[in-house]
């Protein structure tokens, strides 16, 4: 069977490194489209978790002995193959998480305690509440300001509003890269440069980005740079904060505990110096050195070929989507990512979602972690179709033609 797909992008071939993939949901060829979600992990990246577990499990870094010398190794040639992704200039840039929500939470516990009251920080109406509870939890304790830039009809940031947001009180700008919900690719650069010429520090969630577009720290000049690894193929458990070293040096620890010590005594004790200071108590290491191979395999692949690949899915469903009566669709920023939010009429966003499951195509519903944007999109909630690299023409057209099957039953 020839591939549809107008690219010349083998998604069909890499499906097969999905095993996933060949499920069934309610007898029917599942179409996985929850990306934005957690993607789905490859075969290698599994047989990674499986081979530190049989062959290469020790504690990292306290041991003289061969495992956890491999073990370690493992880690850190992760923590690598990290900062050469994202164009990092240094490894002690990069900390280990548990994901994106606690890199957040880390640079809002351990920069926000250096702010003052009356310090202003600047979110948008379009992020996911990993990076707005954070900086509420902050407010509260430290006695700052939260400000919101608002979005534009199609999803966009209203960047005249940023401007005039941006004051001498701005300590930290805080923004989504891409959009959990609209699919909007902020113009991240630019609204780093702004807080920049501010005297405001820059931190991006990039949850929704690096497994979709290039990314790198030196085009970006970002201060800080949070993302997950099962939303780039990767384990769960583990994610990435990226931080300038200046700031990170001037930083307090987050947590306490081994690891992220040099010296502990009742008196007094002394912090490990870039990147163990951040990273108290054993990390995943098993997960974190199987990101290695999710990383390998993402970049054997190509960044931009997925771009390109995701962007004709996107286009392709869109288009046909709107020829269904009574669809509406939230997000179409240009050169918005593909993540399809949407409603059939007034139908319920869970009705929907239950009916496109019994045809196999498994969406998700709901707010998406970001119930101050439903407010001013004025709905409850959002069905919501994301793509990722091994969807193909072939999917779209399955989740297609359920919508149509299911539309005149819910409307
Ligand atoms: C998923 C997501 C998060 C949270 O990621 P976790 O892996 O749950 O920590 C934050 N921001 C955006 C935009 C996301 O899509």
């Amino acid at each position: 069977m020839s591939d549809p797909d107008k690219t010349t992008f083998p998604a069909e071939t890499y499906r097969k490194d999905f095993p996933i993939l060949g499920r069934e949901i309610h007898g029917k060829p599942m179409v996985y489209l929850d990306n934005a979600a957690s993607t789905q992990t490859p075969r290698e990246v599994v047989d990674s978790i499986t081979d530190i577990y049989f062959s290469h499990k020790a504690n990292v870094h306290r041991g003289v002995h061969t495992l956890s010398q491999e073990a370690t190794a493992m880690m850190e040639a992760t923590r690598e193959k990290v900062r050469r992704f994202i164009g990092a200039s240094s490894t002690d840039e990069i900390i280990f998480t548990r994901g994106t929500t606690e890199a957040i939470n880390l640079v809002a516990s351990s920069y926000g305690s250096m702010l003052k009251p009356g310090d202003e920080i600047i979110l948008t109406e379009m992020e996911h509440h990993a990076n707005i509870v954070p900086w509420q939890l902050l407010r509260d304790r430290q006695g700052i300001e939260i400000k919101v830039v608002p979005i534009r009809s199609d999803g966009s940031l209203d960047m005249d509003a940023y401007r005039s947001l941006l004051t001498e009180r701005t300590a930290i700008v805080s923004v989504a890269h891409v959009s959990n919900v609209l699919g909007t690719v902020n113009p991240v650069a630019e609204i780093i440069r702004l807080a920049h010429d501010a005297g405001a520090v820059a931190m991006i969630d990039g949850a929704q980005a690096v497994a979709h577009i290039p990314v790198d720290m030196k085009q970006l000049n970002a201060d800080f740079y949070a993302f997950s690894s099962h939303k780039i193929y990767g384990p769960t458990g583990v994610g990435i904060l990226y931080g300038r070293r200046e700031l990170l040096d001037r930083m307090p620890p987050y947590q306490g505990g081994g690891e992220m010590i040099s010296h502990v005594s009742f008196p007094h004790t002394t912090f490990a110096e870039l990147p163990f200071k951040f990273e108290a108590g054993t990390p995943d290491y098993v997960g974190l050195a199987a990101l290695h191979t999710a990383i390998d395999y993402v970049c054997r692949i190509g960044l931009d070929n997925i771009a390109a690949h995701e962007e004709e899915l996107l286009r392709h469903t869109t288009g046909r989507l709107l020829e269904i009566p009574g669809i509406r669709i939230f997000g179409t920023a240009p050169g918005k990512s593909a993540i399809i939010s949407f409603l059939i009429g007034s139908a319920h966003h869970y009705d929907t979602g239950l009916l496109l499951d019994k045809l196999g195509i498994e969406v998700r519903t709901g707010h998406h972690c970001a119930q101050p944007l439903m407010h001013v999109l004025g709905i409850e909630g959002t069905v919501r179709a994301a793509f990722a690299l091994y969807n193909t023409i072939n999917d779209c057209d399955r989740f297609i033609e359920a919508v149509r099957r299911i539309a005149p039953m819910l409307t």
